[in-house]
């Protein structure tokens, strides 16, 4: 949470910037719809509660809810949306050799299944392990530290774009 903190330098913005990452970060907005399906009386209202409002797709049932959002969810808008910030990730700049070996890597494992918690700098220890793979000894943690943080801020960008 204290990376996420840095990632979207919460401490500096305005209350109201900071309260939208706050419940972004709690991942509130999305899970509205997921946890009330837990009360519905009947299949049908869960069904209901569940479907993606702007598709009508029933993969929101699946655990997967994010996932759709960001990234099956095949309503033009958001596709369109998918594929100008991809372009995006696809043209950002690599200098140093760690970022050679990181940038790319980490894109991938964005548009891999829980890529939103990446651009909120909440990484999973299946990302975190597989983001490992790529460092080698020398890697210090501030050159790590220094490439994610830069890298995760353009990210922010793609969750505030889709979401
Ligand atoms: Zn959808």
């Amino acid at each position: 949470m204290s990376f996420a903190s840095k990632v979207l330098d919460l401490s500096s913005l305005p209350q109201g910037s900071r309260s939208h990452y706050e419940k972004l970060l709690h991942e509130r907005h999305w899970t509205v719809g997921h946890n009330s399906s837990k009360e519905a009386t009947t299949s049908l209202d869960r069904q209901t509660l569940l479907t993606c409002s702007l598709c009508s797709s029933t993969d929101r049932r699946a655990d997967d809810t994010y996932d759709h959002v960001f990234r099956l969810c095949p309503h033009s808008l958001l596709h369109k949306c998918r594929t100008d910030l991809n372009r995006q990730l696809d043209q950002y700049q690599l200098t140093t050799d760690l970022e050679k070996r990181l940038i790319p890597h980490i894109a991938q494992l964005v548009l891999s299944p829980d890529g939103h918690h990446i651009c909120l700098g909440k990484w999973n220890s299946v990302q975190l392990t597989s983001l490992a793979s790529v460092l080698i000894p020398t890697d210090t943690s501030e050159a790590i530290e220094a490439v994610l943080l830069d890298f995760s801020r353009t990210l922010v960008l793609r969750i505030d774009a889709l979401w």
